[in-house]
């Protein structure tokens, strides 16, 4: 079975709703115009799902969170929840390095986001990654190998396979610093070691594998010349459509 490649566009919290309005016509309009087997996702800030979602509707594009919280409805002054928000998008990024340096969400807490989506019908895309000083200490394996086994202790096959983990070395996002692909392809080759181990190769070869950290149109090629990686996560350069459709050409050509 080939896998549908994936890019995916963490917008983060850098646009104002005019700007957003903007970069979701112009995505729209430059996206129409071509036939891609790439599936892409992008991913804005809260206040701007709902026109996300009625912009980009009758669109090859779909919409994701960047995070949720843990709960449904309750005293969360500043939260929001899937059940707010699950009309506008299809996909959730949970476990992103910056929600756990930030908000404080752990392994345990991002499996937990994870079950929530899946048992509300959005596809969870979970990421997984060492610190530069987990980097230095030579503790990449035992790291990403804690965070995937947290995560296949409580995801049955069937939700597991449907899932995307997205590998980012946290000392490669937002900082123009990059591993080397091979490196990438290691750790990918790793983590699916890991789940054929807990389930078997067949759900291994399944899962979507991205990469994410410094994702841009010069090196997106030499990432997804290397074996197993399934797509990009993009974050600073998926707010300039252009740069972002490049990412997304050269995907596709891979
Ligand atoms: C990200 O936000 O997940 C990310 C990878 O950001 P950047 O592409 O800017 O490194």
């Amino acid at each position: 079975m080939t896998k549908q490649k994936l890019v995916v566009g963490n917008w983060k919290m850098e646009l104002s709703h005019k700007a957003a309005t903007d970069i979701l016509n112009s995505m729209k309009k430059m996206m129409n115009g071509s036939k891609f087997e790439t599936q892409v996702v992008v991913c804005p800030s809260y206040p701007q799902l709902p026109q996300a979602a009625a912009i980009l509707k009758a669109s090859s594009l779909e919409v994701g969170a960047q995070n949720i919280h843990y709960e449904d409805r309750g005293a969360f002054t500043g939260q929001v929840s899937i059940a707010q928000i699950r009309d506008f998008i299809t996909w959730s990024i949970v476990g992103h390095s910056e929600v756990r340096t930030y908000i404080g969400d752990d392994d345990e807490m991002v499996v937990h986001k994870a079950q929530m989506l899946f048992n509300n019908g959005i596809t969870p895309i979970v990421c997984i990654g060492e610190t530069a000083q987990e980097r230095d200490a030579e503790q990449t394996v035992e790291k990403v190998t804690r965070q995937i086994q947290t995560l296949l202790a409580s995801i049955p096959r069937t939700s597991f396979t449907k899932l995307v983990i997205a590998y980012e070395p946290i000392w490669a996002i937002g900082t123009g610093v990059t591993p080397e692909p091979i490196q990438v392809a290691e750790v990918l080759l790793l983590m699916r070691k890991l789940i054929a181990g807990r389930f078997d190769e067949a759900a291994a070869n399944r899962v979507r594998i991205l990469y994410g950290g410094s994702v841009t149109a010069d090196n997106i090629g030499s990432y997804m010349a290397e074996p197993g990686v399934d797509g990009v996560l993009v974050g600073g350069a998926s707010i300039h459509p252009r740069d972002f459709l490049s990412i997304i050409e050269a995907v596709e050509k891979s």
